[in-house]
């Protein structure tokens, strides 16, 4: 053992010891993610040497963390890349990590009040084991030839010291003496449930107290066709903490314009049907390592019903969380919204009967999406099925392909807002779409009314109520009713209007005009409140039908 140097940290490395001393106690277990993640690094980076360079090692690729109760020990040890003296105080004792100074950039704007869990959501890295450690101390040697095994040690009170040290392996051990109201970072179950949330799918094995504990695959990291439809079950049954079967598997990796891994998968049922609102189930991940459970920002809310993993390695894990906020994130989500809703669309031109069988279920969420998802609103469209004139009783169409049925001189898609297709059916409103043999599609949701509101049209063709005024108006609906002997004159028809309009009054009615159009219904309202408003209405006249 050599001689003991002695340094004092950096001003601003003492300021950000001091926060995170006294961190949140949510935040504290945030420490193992990061020294997980720092062992990985180094061992990625043996790896990389080792392609090009001999090193002196042949340790196994692993990292181990072994508890002492007793002692209140909490050790993490890996046979990585290790430091020389220099790195050791360039990267321990300094801190001049982007995600730290940020960290300290981001307090220095908020002050102090809105300190609550900005710890991990910066990840400070190293000095994050400042919050559950009394000292520190970092054995460590370098891979590369010749280097020397040194100890570093503090107690974070604004010194710490190095001294060259005998019997060290290459690679890293840190030693945490855990503060006393931290003790239960050494507890085996503790840490154990620690690993599994943050670093489970961590590339290198992880042992604690000798046993692995990350031996779940990351199976987003394969290839598409290297992973079985059982494989997919497992790991879906895993993440979702579910056990039904996915329905849909969507496995993907792009590099343009953002690196994406994903797996995504959607359940066999949604519990929304009982009342109880999904909560979002895609964890956002960066190299393997968590970010975000179950990510509020990852993907739109209507599409919370969907389970999995979305990693990226544009996530920085060191840089700023905030930015990732911002910018990044929201690209991603983009990116991941546009993707699925394609992928959904060709799942359904795959298969129509089991996409029909899917929107039954989860229907509703892209009925929500549809309402509020103003830039994805197209492909949202695509994904939407109803009953129509055309379709059998519990049999459901697209508006591509009512658009495709549709007459050449039809210029609308026309719906009927309706609670059962037998008033639909019944209705003098589709009266005359029967005769003239044009489609009506039958909207049975009280959302329903909002989709269509929200929609509009649907690739340029508008979408029209079958009961509105407009409706009325289209000549192609004009032509049903021959004129029989016992037909009243225009005049006679406009007299009879006008008489109406007088003896109902202008409280009562707008406008009465003569139609040509019926066949055996004397007459029919148009541009009435809608079926939303009338179901009101009624619930508020006690008069539910
Ligand atoms: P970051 O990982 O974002 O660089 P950290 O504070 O987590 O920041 O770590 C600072 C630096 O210390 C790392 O960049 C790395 O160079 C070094 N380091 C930390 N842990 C290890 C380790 N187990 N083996 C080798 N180097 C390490
Ligand atoms: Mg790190």
């Amino acid at each position: 053992t050599g001689e003991e140097q002695v340094y004092e940290f950096k001003t601003e490395t003492k300021r950000l010891l001091d926060i995170v001393a006294n961190s949140l106690y949510s935040e504290k277990e945030i420490f193992v993610r990061e020294l997980i993640s720092n062992a990985a690094d180094a061992l990625e980076k043996l790896r990389h040497l080792q392609a090009t360079e001999t090193t002196e090692t042949d340790k196994p690729l692993e990292i181990r963390i072994s508890l002492d109760q007793d002692k209140r020990q909490f050790v993490i040890q890996d046979h990585g890349i290790g430091m020389t003296l220099e790195e050791l105080n360039d990267n321990l004792g300094t801190i001049a990590r982007s995600g730290s100074k940020s960290f300290l950039d981001k307090l220095e704007k908020d002050g102090s009040g809105s300190r609550e869990n900005i710890i991990g959501q910066f990840g400070v890295g190293f000095y994050s084991t400042f919050m559950v450690g009394d000292r520190i101390k970092v054995y460590t040697k370098s891979a590369k030839p010749g280097s020397k095994g040194y100890c570093w040690t503090t107690d974070g009170q604004g010194a710490y010291s190095v001294a060259e040290a005998d019997n060290v392996a290459v690679g890293t051990k840190i030693v945490i003496e855990l503060r006393e109201d931290c003790k239960n970072f050494a507890s085996q179950l503790d840490i154990d449930a620690i690993i599994k949330k943050y670093s489970n799918f961590v590339g290198f094995p992880i042992y604690l107290n000798d046993t692995e504990v990350n031996t779940v695959e990351p199976l987003w990291t394969k290839n598409k066709n290297e992973v079985t439809e059982d494989q997919h079950k497992q790991f879906y049954r895993f993440i979702a903490n579910a056990w039904d079967d996915p329905q849909y598997t969507m496995h993907f990796k792009t590099d343009a314009p953002l690196s994406i891994a994903s797996v995504l998968y959607i359940p066999e049922r949604h519990m929304e049907m009982m009342g109880e609102r999904q909560e979002p189930g895609v964890s956002l991940y960066s190299r393997k390592v968590l970010i975000q459970p179950k990510s509020r920002g990852l993907l739109p809310d209507y599409l919370r019903f969907l389970k999995g993993v979305v990693d990226s390695e544009d996530i920085p894990l060191n840089v700023s969380r905030e930015l990732l906020q911002d910018n990044i994130l929201a690209r991603l989500r983009n990116l991941m919204t546009s993707r699925v809703l394609k992928w959904l669309d060709s799942e359904a031109k795959k298969d129509q009967t089991k996409y029909n069988e899917f929107f039954l279920d989860f229907g509703q969420f892209l009925k929500e999406g549809a309402c509020t998802d103003h830039m994805h609103k197209r492909d949202l469209a695509k994904l939407l099925r109803f009953e129509s004139s055309k379709t059998g009783s519990g049999e459901l169409t697209s508006l591509e392909a009512y658009q495709e049925r549709k007459q050449d001189k039809q210029e609308a898609i026309y719906y009927l807002l309706t609670p059962k297709r037998r008033y639909a059916e019944e209705s003098p409103y589709t009266e005359a779409f029967k005769a003239n043999d044009v489609e009506v599609l039958y909207l049975y949701d009280t959302v329903d009314e909002f989709v269509v509101n929200h929609l509009k049209e649907f690739q340029g063709i508008k979408l029209i109520a079958a009961d509105s005024p407009e409706a009325a108006s289209d000549p192609l609906l004009q032509s049903s009713r021959q004129q029989d002997a016992g037909a009243l004159s225009d005049d006679q028809a406009k007299s009879l209007a006008d008489w109406m309009q007088n003896t109902l009054g202008a409280d009562a009615v707008k406008q009465v005009d003569v139609s040509r159009r019926l066949a055996t219904y004397p007459a029919i309202v148009l541009e009435h409140e809608s079926p939303a408003m009338r179901k009101m209405m009624q619930m508020m006249q006690g008069s539910a039908k």
